[in-house]
């Protein structure tokens, strides 16, 4: 039973290849974990960092709370499953299976408990005389899976275990291995290329592509919600259908342009998670929908405005017994157009042949919206942004009917239309002068989106907890304008991160006989804590003291003031600039020619201690981009 936590990992293989990059991740005690991708994403180098199989180049791999990065396998209580078994020929299953609980100088009683305990879990008691090459391979799987468990270990990773194995043994296996991390109730990492592996196995799945982590999620979430054409593409069969076009908004109104020709119309209100600066007509977008998700007209479809009708013609008909897949295109002169085809799991008994044009209906709720250029969704269960088109008049915001006043750290001059985003934790209930009706709720894990009606568009606001409004209250809403951005009118959020430009020294203390350490910011000397040298050395050894860094501190962690009683690690500044958000001041502070940004009611020109708690800093090494604390 162990939980692991990967934080900013990162794998640069001799020679240069970024395999991993910036893994993060925290696992808990007794889930099964898939990391899915294509080949060369990355999934099996991170799973030899976590076996101990592979250096880890930067980051901190934790299992159960300890600090692992250095420890030898064999001392990280992991077994590792791989693809060919790598099982000893000469040796008979039982041997196999005893192998590692011998060289751990176990008693012999206790080993045949283990090993017979292990063969009766995997149904191979009878196969415990022959040797390897007189199974077949999904026993050979299972002697391999057994090996693993007599050792009654933390963690099980599998990689790629049964991709040596037929498409009915897998799947047979697929639910043999799911049975026994129930069984067992330790922590599974499983890799696999295989999305259908991932989607039937995993509690969450890691998708990776290029050495980069798409998306973390459950299976069904991964399914319903992807972030991007990758995973949306990735996760599901058949792939998910894709369209390039455009999309406008008029009154209450939204339609869908594909550059095949095909429209689709549906009310504002089944599009409004769209941010409405997309639906302009002229912003590239990808349509998408699922096989699934798209039907054949038949009048007794039933249809409460959740379908918009289209015209396909047909291409290829697939009769699978219980589906029927039908490979169809938008482009009705051109049946075999790339772009624009369209696959449709149909009812099984639906008749069409090739050149056949039928009507199909496309639903109005579970379709996906991604921004062409980005390949991001842009229709994300929880949006990112509020995108809107707002005014500026003697320091007053104005959109959509509602008018604010500028905090005084915002000077902007008078604008009559500018894009303003605001995001979705921008947006304060309750208080202010801003005013929304509550159209819709959705609980969100532990979090309520509320979707509010403002004149005449949709704007979200995250709260946590549960729903403190209904449907249909009418609710005053305020903006922390410390979130905000418009830039062609020269707003910016407020910085919630300051990099510091650094290095990091040594200076021999001859009371101690040993080395001081020190982070150095400008003049400055800070004391790193014991565990901050520990990571630094075993991930840079004494080429840390020639290679430049940058220390990266929360707004939030930073304290100030006139002068702090406590004078370690303290930082000296001066106040250029104070940051006025009426409820909050801020200040801009210049600490040996570098500026940051902390919270602070004093004036321009004082003289200031600032103290960044070392332990909360993020260092990286500037020359490769890596962070290695
Ligand atoms: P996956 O398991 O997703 O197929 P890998 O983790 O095996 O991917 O590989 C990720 C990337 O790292 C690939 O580009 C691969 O070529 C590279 N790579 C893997 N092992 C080594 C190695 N020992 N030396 C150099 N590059 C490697």
């Amino acid at each position: 039973m162990a939980s692991l936590s990967l934080k900013h990992i990162f794998k640069v293989y001799d020679g240069g290849v970024k395999a991993v990059n910036d893994f993060c991740m925290d696992i808990e005690d007794k889930e099964f974990i898939v990391f899915v991708g294509p080949s060369g994403c990355g999934k099996s180098t991170t799973l030899r960092m976590i076996a101990g199989l592979e250096e880890i180049t930067a980051g901190e791999l934790r299992i159960d709370d300890e600090i692992v990065n250095d420890f030898e396998p064999n001392e990280r209580n992991i077994a590792m499953v791989f693809q060919n078994y790598a099982l000893y020929p000469h040796m008979s299953v039982y041997e196999n299976m005893a192998f590692s609980l011998r060289t751990m100088h176990m008693p012999n009683d206790k080993i045949h408990e283990k090993v017979m305990e292990a063969a009766g879990i995997l149904g191979i008691t009878e196969y415990l005389d022959r040797k390897p090459k007189a199974l077949s391979g999904g026993q050979r799987q299972r002697v391999a899976l057994g090996r693993a468990i007599v050792r009654q270990p933390k963690v099980f990773l599998l990689d790629e275990p049964l991709s040596n194995l037929d498409a009915k043994l897998r799947s047979a296996m697929r639910a043999e291995i799911s049975r026994l991390h129930e069984r067992l109730g330790t922590t599974f990492i499983y890799v696999t290329h295989d999305q259908v592996e991932a989607m039937t196995m995993g509690s969450r799945i890691v998708v990776m592509k290029d050495g980069f982590v798409q998306q973390i999620d459950t299976p069904i979430n991964l399914y319903k919600y992807p972030d991007n054409m990758f995973v949306a593409g990735f996760i599901g069969t058949p792939q998910m259908n894709f369209f390039d076009g455009t999309v406008k908004k008029t009154a209450d109104e939204v339609k869908f342009s594909l550059d095949c020709g095909t429209e689709i119309n549906m009310k504002y209100i089944q599009a409004d998670k769209i941010p409405v600066k997309y639906m302009d007509g002229e912003h590239r977008i990808v349509f998408a929908i699922r096989p699934d998700d798209v039907r054949v007209y038949d009048s007794t479809n039933y249809d409460d405005g959740s379908w918009a009708p289209a015209k396909a013609v047909v291409s290829v008909v697939e009769v699978l017994g219980g589906e029927t897949l039908l490979y169809a295109n938008l482009k009705l002169d051109d049946p075999d157009c790339e772009s624009s085809m369209i696959i449709i799991k149909a009812n099984p008994d639906t008749v069409a042949r090739r050149g056949d044009v039928i009507d199909i209906e496309i639903s109005r709720r579970k379709f996906h919206v991604f921004d062409r250029a980005t390949e991001r969704s842009i229709r994300r269960r929880i949006p990112e942004e509020n995108i809107i088109n707002a005014s500026v008049t003697d320091g007053k915001l104005g959109f959509e009917g509602q008018s604010f006043t500028l905090p005084p750290a915002i000077c902007c001059a008078d604008s009559a239309g500018a894009e303003l985003s605001m995001p979705v934790g921008a947006l304060t209930l309750g208080s202010g002068t801003g005013k929304a009706r509550v159209q819709w709720t959705e609980t969100i894990g532990n979090e309520t989106l509320y979707f509010l009606k403002v004149n005449d568009v949709t704007l979200f606001a995250l709260e946590s907890g549960d729903a403190k409004y209904k449907i249909g209250d009418d609710v005053d809403f305020d903006i922390d304008f410390t979130k905000v951005s418009a830039p062609s009118l020269g707003i910016a959020p407020l910085k919630l991160t300051n990099t510091l430009d650094g290095s990091f020294s040594k200076q021999k203390n001859k009371e101690k006989r040993a080395y001081d350490f020190f982070m150095n910011i400008g003049d400055a000397r800070l004391t790193p804590s014991e565990s901050i040298c520990e990571k630094i050395f075993a991930c840079k050894g004494n080429k840390i003291f020639h290679t430049p860094l940058e220390y990266i501190a929360d707004t939030k962690d930073i304290t100030v003031s006139r002068h702090l009683e406590d004078a370690a690690n303290v930082l000296t500044g001066r106040v250029t600039e104070i940051l006025d958000y009426t409820t909050k001041r801020y200040a801009v502070i210049d600490v040996y020619g570098q500026s940051l940004i902390a919270a602070y009611d004093g004036s321009v020109g004082d003289t200031v201690d600032v103290a960044i708690p070392t332990e909360a800093m993020t260092i990286k090494d500037k020359t490769i981009d890596i962070i290695i604390v």
